[in-house]
């Protein structure tokens, strides 16, 4: 046996380097004569790891200095819920731009500690477009706007970010962080669980503007609060120090590919490869508005669903995996993250074709 190409919406396949690099240092990392698994997250060798990630991502990302890069815990799922208990006011709405499953999830996470509004959202249009932002009904006193960057699920992302005037904008960017340049300035946060294009699971990246920092309330348990967490390096408690020594890891990795420019045009190679591929084969079908479409997860449908075991079979066998789609969509996924190579994607394409010929 041996490795197969992994369209994993999450957890995700991570770069091969990354993965031998860290088994070479699984028994001894560095000089401490121990895994990094086995050593103080408060000792200077530790310490030293995770400003070296730090600093990685603020160059990868080109975080402005008026912004904190946190290293947390609890999935997006807790962030959901915690962004709200962090950035809310009592006399002030939030407002939600609802574009598919997850910014769904955000906004029920959220509905028990504030005032959502849904200032806009595509449920009529079953998530397949990003309404248009004239359309919009944003309150300007809300405490703060959130929109989920890239529908992991439903294959849709924002491919501008959207101007909401002077409220905060918040971005749940688990499923496209990393995969091209963003301007980071424009957000007031931006979060995102690791185990899609940054490391494995158990680790959050937060990004936030300093001044928001002001908003968190006093009333809410240290270890929920956003100020704390800044003011004390990301160590209010033990970190999750195996996904932060590999998320550092994917980070170098990243840098070495020549940094979100170069990864961008991959990874814009790699969606036009395979787009292109689906709109032309009179067979397959994406349903997304084409400004609309992620560069990261192409959900695709098959003309007869008696066909999807059949597909999953032979492309598993054909050393293509995890290619099944969420049960809200149906059909296929393919989640083509940062790791997952432009070779990937021709060898997705060669089997769809083959597939396409055998039964169309
Ligand atoms: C995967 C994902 C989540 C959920 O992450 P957890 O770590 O399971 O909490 C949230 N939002 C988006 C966009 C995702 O892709």
């Amino acid at each position: 046996m041996s490795r197969a190409f992994n369209f994993s919406a999450g957890p995700a396949a991570l770069p091969e380097s990354v993965l031998l690099q860290a088994q070479s240092e699984m028994l001894e990392w560095g000089k401490a004569r121990a895994s990094v698994m086995e050593i103080s997250h408060r000792g200077k060798d530790f310490e030293a790891l995770a400003a070296e990630a730090e600093k990685d991502l603020r160059d990868l990302l080109d975080v402005p200095s008026n912004y904190k890069v946190l290293f947390l815990q609890g999935g997006a799922t807790l962030h959901f819920a915690q962004l709200a208990m962090n950035f809310a006011r009592p006399d002030q709405t939030a407002d939600y731009i609802v574009t598919g499953a997850w910014s769904e999830k955000a906004v029920k996470e959220a509905k028990p500690l504030t005032q959502v509004r849904i200032a806009a959202s595509d449920e009529a249009g079953k998530f397949t477009a990003i309404p248009p932002r004239a359309s919009w009904d944003l309150d300007p006193n809300a405490a703060y706007v959130h929109i989920v960057a890239n529908e992991t699920i439903h294959g849709v992302e924002f491919h501008t970010v959207p101007d909401v005037g002077a409220v905060p904008l918040i971005s749940d960017l688990s499923s496209t962080i990393l995969s091209q340049p963003i301007d980071v300035s424009r957000f007031g946060m931006i979060y995102a669980g690791a185990q899609k294009n940054i490391g494995p699971s158990g680790l959050v990246v937060v990004i936030v503007r300093e001044d928001l920092l002001e908003r968190c309330p006093k009333s809410i348990p240290k270890i929920l609060n956003y100020a704390e967490h800044a003011a004390n390096g990301s160590m209010l408690n033990t970190p999750p120090t195996f996904s932060w020594y590999l998320a550092g890891l994917v980070f170098k990795w990243a840098k070495a590919q020549g940094g979100l420019k170069a990864l961008g045009e991959i990874n814009r190679q790699k969606q036009e490869l395979l787009y292109g591929y689906i709109d032309g084969s009179g067979f397959y079908r994406n349903p997304v508005e084409i400004s609309a479409r992620s560069w990261m997860n192409v959900p695709f449908t098959l003309p007869s669903e008696s066909l999807d075991s059949v597909f999953l079979k032979e492309s598993e066998a054909a050393g293509l995996l995890a290619l099944k789609g969420h049960r809200a969509v149906g059909g296929m996924r393919a989640s083509i993250y940062n790791a997952l190579p432009l070779q990937g994607v021709q060898a997705l394409v060669d089997f769809m074709r083959d597939f396409a010929s055998r039964n169309g």
